[in-house]
């Protein structure tokens, strides 16, 4: 098949997985550049989206590839400026610019069948007295499957290393002759919704029937979820009954998790439920050294204390910070000093959204939503774009702290009720809807870009 027509085939795959939303935002300007041998390079128009698409879509391209009956083992994603000039690069000019980029070269083989990432480890899990006692029931697991804590529920904040541990666990059983799946909550969902709506609910469940242990991630996504709730306890019953594992995890624990079925929910409270804290200094310090120690980097003892002190709340941020400084010092060949660190984390140390101007934040919510500005200021009552609207007026609120009235008058002068009812309403929103609580973090990623 044609690199064109094959990318095209994927791409409508895609859009049956993801919102119209998301698939203008994030695909729109992306390519097919080569296809060999399971290999894929995605040109992107930007590091922004090339991250997003990583760290958020990948598992999605990945199936579609599948889906249209190709073989793919790995995913590239190249920054690419003008992507609709077929201009053809060499490879050696592809890399550099990557280097440019500042990000990773990362590598992605995910193993097909039980949907592992081999990165993730028990040997590179760093264990401090946050992540103790998930650690100890993660590892009881991994060498009892089915037999000591079952389900398994791990949950924590976002970069905590959650999905780094169930997928530890995943690897380490995958050394025995078991069968085991790991599935993100997400996909589950899209698979019970495309299930229904095929007429293919049997081929579905049939992909659970026999596998020893099944790792959910990020279960808080079946909130309101009903009928994949459904479907969710029947597979975690016939499962459970053969005592095969499951593993679980969430940002909240079970009794937090609004709208759960009563009976999911005994069922996740029945095992053993385990959390993962905020590292403090002194294991955010061991991490840093052992990932530059990793990643070869000489990392002075003034620029780690630095990093640490800084970010406090995410493990993936601090390697994030880790990671830009390799990325300097690997195209400057200096060595980073903390001066040097200061000026190249500014951005990331100060709060994202600080700097934050108004015009970013309404362009930032047209890009999104795919609609012009003027419509958003202006008093079309068409649903599709009232939401976006009061999404803006909600993120003027929250992160300028503007009065009603001035967001008002910076909408196109919108009456100010009109803004406090548009704010609570959001707000109100945020507390159910998971789908508009990752649009509008989204939104944030992008208004630091537009
Ligand atoms: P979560 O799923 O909780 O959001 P992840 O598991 O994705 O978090 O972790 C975020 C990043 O931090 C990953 O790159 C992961 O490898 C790393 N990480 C998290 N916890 C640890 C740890 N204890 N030791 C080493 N790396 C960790
Ligand atoms: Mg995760």
């Amino acid at each position: 098949m044609k690199k064109e027509k094959l990318w095209e085939s994927i791409l409508a795959e895609v859009q049956l997985a993801i919102s119209p939303t998301k698939f203008n935002t994030w695909f729109k300007n992306t390519e097919l550049m080569e296809y060999e041998n399971g290999k894929i390079k995605i040109a992107v128009p930007n590091a922004f989206t090339k991250e997003w698409l990583k760290n958020k879509h990948n598992e999605t391209i990945i199936e579609a590839v599948k889906s249209v009956g190709e073989k793919v083992d790995r995913v590239d994603y190249i920054i690419e400026q003008n992507t609709r000039r077929k201009k053809k690069k060499k490879k050696e000019e592809i890399k550099k610019e990557d280097n440019e980029g500042q990000m990773e070269f990362e590598e992605f083989q995910i193993d097909k069948k039980s949907n592992l990432n081999p990165k993730y480890t028990f040997e590179n899990f760093i264990v401090g007295p946050f992540n103790e006692l998930s650690h100890a029931a993660a590892y009881a697991v991994a060498e009892n499957p089915g037999k000591v804590y079952n389900p398994l529920f791990i949950y924590g904040k976002v970069g905590l290393g959650k999905t780094h541990l169930l997928q530890s666990i995943g690897n380490e059983v995958k050394k025995s002759s078991k069968k085991v799946k790991y599935i993100p909550a997400q996909k589950f969902i899209t698979g019970v919704v495309n299930g229904i709506k095929n007429g293919q609910m049997e081929h579905f469940k049939s992909k659970y029937k026999d596998i020893d242990v099944l790792i959910i991630d990020d279960i808080q996504f079946l909130s309101g979820k009903e009928k994949t709730q459904e479907e969710f306890f029947h597979t975690f019953n016939d499962l459970y009954e053969k005592n095969k594992q499951i593993i679980l995890s969430s940002d909240r624990p079970p009794k937090s998790i609004r709208s759960l079925t009563e009976r999911l929910r005994s069922r996740f409270e029945g095992g053993m439920i385990a959390d993962i804290n905020f590292p403090d200094l002194e294991t955010r310090l061991a991490i840093l050294k052992t990932k530059a120690q990793e990643k070869k980097f000489n990392i002075s003892e003034e620029v780690s204390s630095y990093i640490a002190e800084n970010i406090q709340k995410n493990i993936r941020e601090l390697e994030g910070a880790l990671n830009k400084l390799v990325a300097h010092h690997k195209l400057t060949g200096k060595k980073i000093t903390k001066k040097e660190a200061e000026k190249i984390l500014k951005n990331i140390l100060e709060s994202p959204t600080k700097n934050v101007s108004s015009s970013q934040i309404t362009k930032a919510v047209s890009k999104f939503y795919d609609i012009s500005e003027n419509d958003l200021k202006g008093s079309s009552r068409k649903k599709e774009i009232v939401k976006p609207r009061q999404v803006a007026m909600y993120l003027l609120r929250e992160e300028l702290e503007y009065s009603f009235p001035f967001i008002g008058k910076k909408m196109g002068g919108k009456d100010h009720t009109t803004v406090m009812y548009s704010y609570k309403k959001i707000k109100k929103k945020l507390d159910t809807d998971e789908d508009i609580k990752e649009e509008i973090s989204l939104i944030k990623q992008m208004m630091l870009s537009v």
